[in-house]
């Protein structure tokens, strides 16, 4: 893991800002507060928009983009106070985390000027373009194809899973730019920056098992994307796509989906009377670990340094932490009486979610992989 930097008094002033700011926020607002895996599930514009008038979505954007021009640092330290309190935050929360430094990274000027401002202003929400029918674990098997045209490209193709796809305005789909070559699977890919509205994209629900339309299938059938809508150079999508990847697994997301569910069993009497110490605490010890490793990433990213590793063994240790505690509470929670209907409501989502912490941004065997890779293991 990187190395981390102290938090300064700075950084602890920022903290007690966002604690204030949730605290002050209008009734409507507050009551959507407290949650379990609020920052996929939680789309409340009107708290988006009130983030981004208080200048907390694009904090890591240049101010001649619309942006903020704060550090890594400074992001992390709202954002996990963000999670810990349960806040609705998935609307902006793919544009803010990963799509803002893809298109810093490798986007065109024009894009950047048409997307960055609104990004900030958090008025534009993205979903991401990535797993498709057969392709999930192993990315680098799209079949979504691109061909050249006049002035840009037309794309045809399934994605799948798409989180948000139904209320997001565009997302970045990973495409085939060149037939697939058997002895280098990864190259060939590109990344076009698609929007959900243009003609031939067709945004087709998925109810989960739970009910609820949280996923899409968009199907693209012969979509036209201008030239200046291809992010980063052609061939060069499976690089680019590992850098995002960084952005997306490495958060503390990864670690504060059952932030609130903590919280609350610890001060319901009846669950609290119903564990040990001992077992609290190494919940606690797990999570002051995971927010040290978590903090140390935004540090690599920040001084521009490669996270692929240090960012997938946050999120296989920070889920499976967050699953862990779902499933502690709930059992917890099952055998006291006297348990409030709150803890258990949040502790049933919990167990209920626990299969998508570890699937969503890549499973935990394909982490593993990657890990062993990166220390040179396999
Ligand atoms: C809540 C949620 C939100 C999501 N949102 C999005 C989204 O917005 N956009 C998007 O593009 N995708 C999204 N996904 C899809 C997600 O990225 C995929 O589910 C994930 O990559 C796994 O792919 P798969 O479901 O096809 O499973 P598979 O790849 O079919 O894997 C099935 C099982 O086999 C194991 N496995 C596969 N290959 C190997 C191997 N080589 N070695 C060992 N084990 C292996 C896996 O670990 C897994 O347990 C989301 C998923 C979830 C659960």
């Amino acid at each position: 893991m990187p190395t981390h930097t102290d938090e300064s008094a700075a950084l602890g002033t920022l903290r007690q800002e966002v604690r204030e700011f949730l605290m002050t926020l209008p009734a409507t607002l507050r009551t959507e507060l407290g949650g379990v895996d609020t920052w996929l599930s939680g789309w409340n514009i009107d708290f988006t928009r009130a983030l981004a008038e208080r200048g907390w979505i694009g904090m890591t954007i240049p101010r001649e983009y619309g942006g903020h021009a704060r550090t890594h640092l400074e992001r992390f330290v709202v954002t996990e106070e963000l999670l810990a309190a349960g806040a609705p935050v998935a609307a902006h929360w793919i544009a803010d985390r990963q799509v803002a430094p893809t298109l810093l990274r490798f986007g065109t000027e024009e894009v950047r000027r048409e997307f960055l401002p609104e990004i900030a202003a958090g008025r534009c929400y993205f979903g991401i373009g990535m797993s498709e029918p057969d392709s999930g674990s192993d990315l680098a098997s799209v079949r979504t194809k691109a061909h050249r045209v006049d002035g840009g490209w037309t794309v045809s193709g399934t994605k799948l899973w798409t989180s948000g796809g139904h209320l997001a305005h565009a997302f970045i789909a990973l495409v085939r730019t060149a037939p697939l070559d058997a002895s280098d699977r990864h190259a060939g890919l590109s990344q076009l920056l698609v929007r959900l509205d243009d003609p031939g994209v067709d945004v087709r629900p998925v109810i989960s098992a739970g009910g609820h339309h949280h996923f899409n299938e968009v199907v693209l059938d012969d979509v036209f994307v201008p030239d200046h809508r291809l992010v980063g150079e052609e061939g060069d999508g499976w690089m680019q796509v590992t850098s995002e990847l960084s952005f997306e697994r490495s958060g503390p997301e990864r670690f504060l989906s059952t932030m609130q569910l903590f919280e609350q069993a610890m001060a319901d009497p009846a669950v609290a009377e119903n564990v040990a110490d001992v077992d609290s605490g190494r919940q606690l010890a797990r999570l002051a670990g995971l927010h040290e490793m978590s903090r140390a990433v935004a540090g690599s990213l920040q001084r521009g340094e490669e996270a692929d590793v240090s960012a997938a063994l946050v999120k296989v240790l920070g889920t499976t932490f967050e699953g862990d505690l779902a499933e502690w509470i709930d059992q917890s929670a099952g055998s006291a009486s006297g348990v409030e209907s709150r803890t258990k409501s949040l502790a049933t989502r919990g167990v209920i979610q626990r299969p998508g912490f570890t699937l969503r941004g890549g499973t935990n065997e394909i982490l593993r992989g990657v890990i062993a890779r990166g220390l040179g293991m396999r």
